[in-house]
């Protein structure tokens, strides 16, 4: 597979960011950043600089926005207008033009402090927390389960915590709301839906008197919250990382790539991604799969460090975003698979189950038995003043195979 690590949820002066187009490529540039999703509020203006940036390819969205229940639009030629409380229209009508999306920040709680308000998912609630109230059927590809700018903001609740995550952002990052991730669980259990890590960034920055403030930077976040997604084939820049590291940018709009965009829009959609909270630390090169018991990974001898990812095709495993069905041939005759997850330094390790833990570690790898039917995903938690989430897998989703 190949691996590719983006920012998604981004905002250029064309709606309400600080910096235009080029400066926010620059600085992708200098994150080393594979790919940006620009998702400006109900605007399209960018849509023709889509494409290769240097090494850094821009895929342009939008924010329908309306006061509440924003949604991340993709795929799509002209702008789904925004209407407050009709989130059902909307969803669907993106879909009707072709494209998909994300709902954004389903838990966001705003500031009251800074006079914030919040933009929830009014109806995402009931969706987490009841079972007979799904949410329409179809209507959204994914959810937004961690928007870094929102879970940060909306827990500064006093000014002692506000200073402390002003002077060091990156420590303070809370992670996930847990509501979000309750909703991806419990929306997986019906249906595949991808998960995705966005930034809302809009660069903003201000100053203390003693101390400049770089807390939603464009520079600072891009190397903080990603989506890395994974691809069957390679994608085809046409400057090589660092090779042209500010002039490719300069050249002012991006070139070519339409079928690259296709691939990362795909994954996306799909679900073939890892959340990757990269202030924590580098995470290229985390794997989270599922494989018939004793087939390629477990000959390795029960080692689980001695499992190589690159070792298992990807026909005979399952990969995030794959649904598992009963007549799958990963599961013959119905028996368990073996879920691997590794990462690449040591960290504390969770398997979850329809979110409930189902095996942990300290390491740099997991194994676990399915015990059957489930929605299995996986965590990474990094130590920095207490546990930090660092990785989170999209879901394998098991729909077959019998109840130990
Ligand atoms: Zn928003
Ligand atoms: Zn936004």
């Amino acid at each position: 597979m190949h691996e590719y690590s983006g920012a998604i949820h981004v905002h250029s002066t064309d709606s309400d960011g600080r910096w235009p187009l080029p400066g926010i490529m620059r600085a992708a540039d200098r994150a080393g950043l594979d790919f940006l999703a620009l998702t400006d509020h109900d605007t399209l203006a960018a849509r023709s600089h889509e494409g290769w940036w240097g090494s850094v390819l821009l895929v342009v969205g939008h924010e329908v926005t309306p006061d509440k229940e924003h949604y991340l639009a993709f795929g799509l030629d002209t702008v789904v207008p925004p209407v407050l409380g009709e989130s059902d229209r909307y969803m669907a009508e993106v879909t009707a033009r072709g494209g998909f999306g994300f709902i954004a920040h389903p838990f966001d709680r705003g500031n009251p402090r800074v006079h914030v308000p919040s933009y929830e998912w009014r109806p995402a609630l009931t969706w987490a927390e009841e079972t007979e109230n799904p949410p329409p059927a179809g209507a959204f590809a994914g959810i937004e389960v961690w928007n870094y700018y929102s879970e940060w903001l909306g827990s500064q609740r006093t000014v002692p915590g506000a200073l402390r995550a002003l002077a060091m952002p990156k420590v303070y990052s809370p992670g996930p709301a847990p509501l979000g991730l309750a909703l991806w669980d419990a929306v997986g259990r019906t249906r595949r839906v991808a998960g995705i890590g966005g930034l809302d960034v809009h660069g903003v920055d201000g100053s203390f008197p003693w101390r400049r403030i770089r807390v939603m930077t464009y520079d600072f976040a891009f190397r903080a919250l990603r989506t890395n997604v994974l691809l069957d084939r390679p994608l085809s820049p046409p400057a090589k990382k660092g090779a042209a590291p500010s002039g490719a940018a300069e050249a002012g709009s991006g070139k070519g790539g339409a079928d690259d965009i296709r691939a990362v829009l795909e994954a996306l959609r799909q679900g073939r991604a890892l959340l990757v909270d990269a202030g924590q630390g580098p995470a290229k090169g985390a794997r989270f799969w599922a494989a018939p018991a004793g087939a390629a990974g477990a000959a390795a001898g029960g080692a689980t460090d001695a499992v190589d990812a690159a070792d298992v095709t990807h026909s005979s495993r399952a990969l995030p975003g794959d649904e598992v069905r009963a007549d799958s041939p990963l599961l013959r005759d119905g028996r368990p698979l073996e879920l691997n997850f590794t990462v690449p330094a040591p960290a504390r390790l969770v398997i979850l189950r329809d979110g409930r833990p189902l095996a942990e570690g300290f390491g740099r790898a997991l194994r676990a038995m399915t015990p059957g039917p489930g929605v299995y995903r996986a965590e990474a938690h990094r130590w920095r003043a207490r546990w930090r989430p660092w990785i989170l897998t999209n879901p394998i989703y098991v729909r077959g195979g019998e109840t130990a």
